[in-house]
This record gives structure tokens, sequence and C-alpha cells, in this order.
């Protein structure tokens, strides 16, 4: 199964809005490479931390509004109904790429909360914190929402609308 691309998303703001995902991503990944290449002790340091954070922002807002409007306008459910296979493909698509944002959610928190470790326990490192364990909390919900709702297709033939579709 490959996995998911965005031209497979039919509405056009989520497609934009899942391209600023993407490139926010991208920005984090390289913000976070370019931070572990400079030592603490290299005056470069603080920039480049600040800049992580930066792109940590960008891409938690990036990762809201995407899910936000998704959620409103149920357009990655498009498929559902159309046909079975289709139905079972999207579905276990939307599984993959669920549980693909849950484990980057749990990498991103297990860096913020070494980060807030190391480099300054103060206010902000605690509410970067705790925004890391609530972006993790709910990318897990959202791939237990993604993995019931496709087995349960595979095994009953019924689509599960969850209202939890609406965080
Ligand atoms: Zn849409």
């Amino acid at each position: 199964m490959a996995p998911p691309q965005v031209a497979q998303v039919e509405c056009a703001e989520a497609r934009r809005l899942l391209d600023e995902y993407s490139d926010a991503l991208k920005a984090f990944h390289d913000a976070r490479s370019l931070l572990r290449t400079i030592s603490p002790a290299d005056p470069r340091f603080s920039a480049a931390t600040q800049a992580r954070e930066n792109a940590f922002e960008k891409l938690a807002a990036a990762r809201r509004t995407y899910w936000a409007h998704v959620g409103e306008h149920s357009c990655r459910l498009v498929a559902v109904n159309r046909d079975p296979e289709e139905t079972e493909n999207r579905l276990r698509e939307d599984m993959l790429q669920a549980r693909r944002e849950f484990q980057d959610a749990v990498t991103q928190s297990e860096e913020i909360i070494h980060m807030a470790r190391d480099v300054r326990a103060t206010a902000d490192g605690q509410m970067a914190r705790e925004m890391a364990q609530r972006m993790r909390e709910k990318a897990y919900d959202r791939y237990a929402v993604a993995l019931k709702r496709f087995s349960v297709f595979v095994r009953t033939g019924q689509f599960l609308d969850m209202p939890s579709d609406r965080r």
C-alpha cells in the first residue's frame, strides 16, 4: 500500500492546508537537523534553538488548521459509500497517516521534553511541554479512531461516524 499522496485529497482547501502542513513539517525537520550540528557552546546555538521553536510553533499551527478543516468539512471521507474497495483503501490510508502523525507527535514531544529539561526549565519550557503533550494525546485519539473505523469496516462493511472526528 502506497502512502497517501496530496493528490488523493480532493478538497482544494484541504489540499492547500495539507501542503502548508507538509512544508511546516519539513521546515521543522530542517531546523531540528541544523540544531543537532551545533554545540551548546557555539554562539549560534541560541539562535538555532529559537529557530527550531519557531518552526515547531508554525508546524503546530498548520497541523491544527488542517485538522480543524477536515474535521469540520469531513472532506477526507468523500470516497465513503462510493465503492467498498475504495472505501477500505481510503480508511486504511487514513489509519496509516494517523499512525505516522502519532509517531511524529511522540518524537516531537520527547524532543520538547528533552529540550525543556536541557536548555531552560522556564515557564516557556513548561508551556511547550504541555502543548507537546496535548498534541500527542490528540494524535493518539485520531489514530485510535482511524484504526477502529478501519477495523470495523473490514469486519462488518459498516462505516463508523464518530463524534471525535470533529475535534
Ligand atoms: Zn474540505
